[in-house]
């Protein structure tokens, strides 16, 4: 069985870690390794190694750091189906889905390879007789991302191409329920050029998490995960001087109008509630049905949920893997069922799904739960599983209410052929990232990701050029280089422009 090590200074460390955590392959339910989980001396060794390397990498030209990116995009993208297969075996994502993430990822990296261009400043000629203003951004020095078990390439690399294009160095704590695939990004940053201690990897759980909230070196953190926990380090973060963003759960809904295209959104209503068995921060969980929509909408969701071949992720004709691990799906199953006491109709069950050779999997089928009303736990709930509600609305003003009413803000769609009332619901709900006959909006990386509400804290949403933004702070420079021998025409007055 392997231990899973800290990455500080380009190297494996195993710390002074002595607890350690379960790393398991959910398609089997068995352990595959041990993550040793950092005691608060690891972090502060990390965030020291990070600071001296960071003081160097900072000096670095623009030109020079974009050299190492293309680099490490080109190890990434030759290497992308060995880093899926890391994602699969403890994630337990199929792999095509797998290795659509490290696209996604890599899709950052291409766009923090444009950084001179991103950090462009600006000039402004004779603003006053021979004085000239201008500005420019700089790195904060260290910088922390702590991320979720669901996208363990895309989330991270969401954050660290950009802070590290930005001139920082990069501390990251990973989940310690698929911590394999940082390493692995750790050692291609290595290959890539990038000096030692440039990017660092802890594993760890709350002792890692909250020793960098408290560390006085770590200048920003951005943190994506669940919502309770991104409110905790929103506050500590914040309370601690520190620049923080912290993207949380979710709850996402899509309206299927009337004048829909049936087969259109059922087959897209189907991908973005189940890839991914539904653990994804963007997939579609609630289904409101406008109008006279819902029968046949259940009828034809149920006959695609139902064909769904769910298996293995390494098994290439399965669509849809196991979820993370049995606490997960005893979760799921819980859900379902309090959505049947509290008066749902389960109209696609998963919760007996039996994989034939894989019995101690973590597998939940796709499951379809009509007639749910907004006050049942099935609905107040991030499930975070294969389990799609499905609401029912009179008109599409009822169906905006209705997601603005939900503490969550993350992702939304609409399905619909009318331009009007895709509008109306776009400018009206109070969601972050919104589709028209798009289920699983998300924006590309020159564009920033973000939800509203419950599903962000903090005012920056992550890559693209928020995240610049995030990971440098301004300087405005007013210059004047007086003429030998001309007036000094200083004056104790407010200095105006002349
Ligand atoms: P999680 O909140 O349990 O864990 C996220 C990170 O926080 C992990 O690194 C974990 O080690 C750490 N952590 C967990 N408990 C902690 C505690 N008590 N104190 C300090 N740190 C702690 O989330 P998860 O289960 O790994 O991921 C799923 C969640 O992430 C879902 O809610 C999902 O919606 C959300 N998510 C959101 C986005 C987004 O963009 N908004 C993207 C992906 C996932």
């Amino acid at each position: 069985m392997k231990t899973i090590e800290h990455w500080i200074g380009g190297t494996f460390t195993a710390g002074t870690s002595t607890r350690r955590g379960r790393v398991l392959d959910p398609a089997r339910g068995e352990q595959t390794g041990d993550v040793l989980l950092a005691t608060s001396q690891d972090v502060d060794e990390a965030v020291r190694t990070a600071r001296v390397a960071a003081a160097g990498w900072a000096e670095t030209s623009t030109s020079r750091r974009t050299k190492v990116l293309f680099s490490f995009r080109e190890i990434v993208n030759a290497r992308a189906e060995e880093i899926a297969r890391v994602i699969t075996a403890e994630h337990g994502k199929v792999l095509s889905d797998a290795l659509g993430e490290v696209q996604r990822g890599l899709e950052v990296v291409e766009f923090a390879c444009g950084i001179p261009q991103l950090l462009k400043g600006e000039y402004s000629d004779q603003v006053s007789t021979d004085v000239d203003l201008f500005a420019f951004r700089q790195p904060l020095g260290v910088v922390a991302g702590i991320t979720p078990f669901n996208f363990p390439a895309m989330v991270p690399m969401w954050m660290f191409p950009i802070a590290i294009a930005c001139g920082n160095a990069f501390v990251l704590k990973p989940s310690e329920r698929d911590p394999s695939t940082s390493n692995l990004l750790a050692e291609m940053w290595k290959e890539a050029g990038l000096p030692d201690g440039v990017f660092n990897v802890v594993h760890g759980d709350k002792e890692a998490v909250d020793a960098l909230l408290d560390h006085p070196d770590v200048a920003a953190i951005s943190f994506v995960g669940s919502t309770p926990i991104a409110k905790y380090i929103h506050e500590r973060g914040t309370a601690n001087g520190k620049r923080i963003q912290a993207l949380g759960g979710a709850k996402n809904h899509a309206i299927v109008l009337p004048d829909a295209d049936l087969d259109f959104a059922t087959d897209h209503l189907t991908a973005a509630a189940f890839g991914s068995a539904g653990e994804r921060c963007m997939a579609i969980s609630a289904t409101v049905a406008v109008g006279g929509a819902g029968d046949r909408l259940v009828e034809v969701l149920d006959a695609k949920a139902r064909a769904i071949k769910v298996g293995p992720g390494l098994d290439p004709a399965s669509e849809m893997g196991p979820v993370v691990t049995a606490e997960a799906r005893d979760r799921i199953v819980g859900f379902i069922g309090s959505g049947e006491e509290q008066g749902a109709k389960v109209t696609v069950d998963g919760r007996d799904l039996v994989v034939p050779g894989h019995e101690n999997g973590f597998f939940v089928g796709p499951t379809v739960i009509d007639q749910v009303g907004t006050d049942m736990d099935v609905y107040t709930n991030e499930i975070f599983g294969p389990v799609l509600s499905v609401l029912r609305a009179d008109t599409v003003d009822e169906a905006i209410a209705l997601i603005n009413a939900n503490p969550y803000g993350n992702g939304t769609a609409v399905f619909t052929n009318d331009g009007g009332a895709a509008r109306r619901f776009m400018r009206g709900v109070q969601v972050g990232m919104i589709g028209i006959n798009v289920p699983v909006p998300v924006p590309m990386a020159f564009y920033s990701f973000g939800g509203w509400k419950d599903s962000l804290f903090g005012d920056r949403h992550i890559h693209g050029p928020e995240g610049v933004s995030f990971y440098t702070r301004g300087k405005v420079v007013t210059a004047r280089w007086p003429h030998i021998g001309g007036s000094a025409g200083a004056s104790l007055d407010m200095p105006t422009a002349q």
